[in-house]
């Protein structure tokens, strides 16, 4: 059995005392333990502060971007190996191991272009300068600044390459060292991962820790420059919000959690077009896909209340056409879920939702004798606002459909009773159905997708995270964002308000001096 070591403090650490057990989700064998006994987690942090933060300020936005990029491609190089490792450990068919794994590549790729084309800069103006004073001469400026601080990333077990790798490459652009965590029962990808970045010798030392297990007392030692971003559960995340040391320091933090994201159709979207088609497929899509362990899934499915049963039997068809079984089959598109507790949790969730609603296909049965298994599960609501759709993820492979008037405002209305979502998709043809459900969904949801005939084509599913665009949603969903591009950044830097003679700050004369001496 393996043992998955920890990164801290220029060595590996193997974790001495109890270990947590990870499994092969298909067979149930155990595969690997993990253990953070024995780290000193302060020193951790001062590890980072002391030698990977001063290194990583030291170098140009040209530098860090040319050290993402020998990090995507020491990551690409193994890719196939890290795809073996997905199967086995997170119970990942091929192609949603690469969905994760390709996501760490291409989104360390992304960043290290931004880098390399902002340059020798080692800050960043934000925005446009402004006159402070009678005349030009006395001038503001917004500049964006790294922080001599460390940035901790608790990360969820669904996506072990992406969600580790999206975090670091925001954090290391903006000069940020980081200590990063994964979920502990899919660690074992995240474990491959931190090696092969460490063996790349493209990171200073101090920039790139890495823990298997627990975070101890770690965020006991969080000061005012350190920040803190999470993603997992919404229990977890009100947990760390009220963290009393976090609190007391004021430490930043980023919270993406739970959300129970939306599909609406709406009534002009007939049978056969292509963006019912496209409806169709990407609500069976987001069902099935890493057995629904996604958290920009669809969980409620808002239709006309006349084609209830209509849509019912089509997405039905679909998500059961989806071949379930072993990952390692390559004709296999659904494996089962992550974990043994993730199969109790599924199972329970179906259940309590089932007591409001039909059952269409699937259910919280077993349908195997081994491994966590779950059936792709269609509920149908006889009441598009009961309560209990609207409150609980169920993070798997389920979703509900709701009937609605078929009205894009009350459409909206029904979105916002999830509580703040990452994702809402909406499908029309009709202008005016888009404008105003995409408008007034805004506000509870961080990203809006709009589908239509004219993307079908083109159209990336919904569920996926890109990052050029943000990434993280209002209310339950966290109140958090990550990614966007440069926005992404943000969240690792300070942003400062310099004023005085336009001559000094504005950025012909800062630029000058930056390009000749970093010092940021
Ligand atoms: P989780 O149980 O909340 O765990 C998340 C992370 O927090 C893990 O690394 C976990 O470590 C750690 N953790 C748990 N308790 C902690 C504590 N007291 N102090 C410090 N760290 C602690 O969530 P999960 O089951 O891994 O992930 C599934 C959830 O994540 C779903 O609800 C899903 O919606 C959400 N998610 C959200 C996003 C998003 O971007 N919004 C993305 C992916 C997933 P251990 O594993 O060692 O316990």
């Amino acid at each position: 059995m393996q043992t998955l070591t920890s990164y801290i403090q220029g060595r590996w650490h193997t974790g001495s005392g109890a270990s947590v057990t990870l499994y092969n989700p298909t067979t149930e064998a155990a595969l690997a333990q993990a253990s953070s006994a024995g780290i000193d987690f302060k020193g951790v942090l001062e590890h980072a502060r002391a030698k990977g933060g001063p290194a990583l300020r030291a170098m140009t936005y040209a530098q860090r971007g040319a050290l993402l990029d020998a990090l995507s491609k020491a990551i690409h190089a193994h890719r196939d190996e890290l795809i073996e490792l997905s199967i086995q450990n997170a119970g990942t068919p091929r192609s949603d191991a690469k969905f994760d794994i390709d996501g760490a590549i291409g989104t360390l790729a992304f960043y290290g272009r931004l880098g390399q084309e902002l340059g020798a800069r080692t800050f960043l103006y934000d925005g446009p300068g402004v006159q402070l004073g009678r005349t030009a001469r006395f001038w503001g400026e917004h500049v964006l600044v790294a922080r001599p601080g460390v940035a901790v990333h608790i990360n969820a077990f669904n996506f072990p390459a992406w969600n580790m790798m999206e975090k670091a490459a925001c954090a290391l652009l903006a000069g940020t060292p980081v200590v990063e965590k994964p979920g502990t029962p899919t660690a074992l990808v995240a474990w491959r991962i931190a090696q092969l970045c460490i063996a790349s010798g493209a990171l200073p030392e101090g920039a790139f820790q890495f823990i298997a297990g627990s975070v101890g007392d770690l965020l006991d030692h969080m000061g005012p420059q350190d920040s803190l971003a999470f993603t997992g559960s919404s229990g977890t995340a009100a947990k760390l919000r009220g963290h009393a040391n976090l609190v007391r320091r004021n430490v930043r933090v980023n919270f993406e959690a739970d959300s129970l994201n939306a599909a609406v159709l709406a009534p002009d979207v007939g049978a056969g077009s292509d963006t019912f088609n496209l409806f169709v497929a990407n609500v069976a899509l987001d069902m099935t896909q890493k057995s629904g362990q996604k958290c920009t899934a669809v969980r409620r499915v808002f239709v006309p209340k006349e084609r209830v049963d209509e849509l019912t039997a089509e997405i039905v068809a679909a998500a059961n056409a989806v071949k379930l079984g072993d990952p390692s089959d390559a004709a296999v598109r659904m494996g089962p879920l992550a974990s043994a507790d993730q199969l109790r949790d599924v199972r329970a969730g179906i259940e309590r939702l089932a007591k409001h609603g039909r059952v269409a296909t699937g259910g919280a049965g077993a349908i195997r004798e081994r491994g966590y298994f779950v059936a792709p599960t269609v509920l149908v609501a006889a009441d598009g606002r009961h309560p209990a759709f609207h409150a609980e993820e169920v993070f798997g492979p389920c979703a509900v459909i709701l009937p609605y008037s078929g009205d894009a405002r009350e459409a909206a209305e029904l979105v916002a009773l999830g509580g703040g979502s990452l994702v809402t998709s909406v499908y029309s043809n009709d202008q005016a159905f888009l404008e105003t459900a995409g408008l007034a969904i805004g506000a509870w949801s961080g990203r809006v997708w709009l589908g239509s005939d004219k993307m079908a084509e083109q159209s990336l599913a919904p569920g996926m995270v890109l990052p050029q665009m943000i990434h993280g949603g209002p209310g339950r969903a966290g109140g958090g964002e990550e990614l966007g591009g440069l926005r992404g950044l943000s969240f690792y830097l300070q942003r400062v308000a310099l004023q005085g003679f336009k001559g000094v700050i504005a950025p012909d004369s800062l630029c000058a001096q930056k390009n000749a001496a970093p010092t940021a």
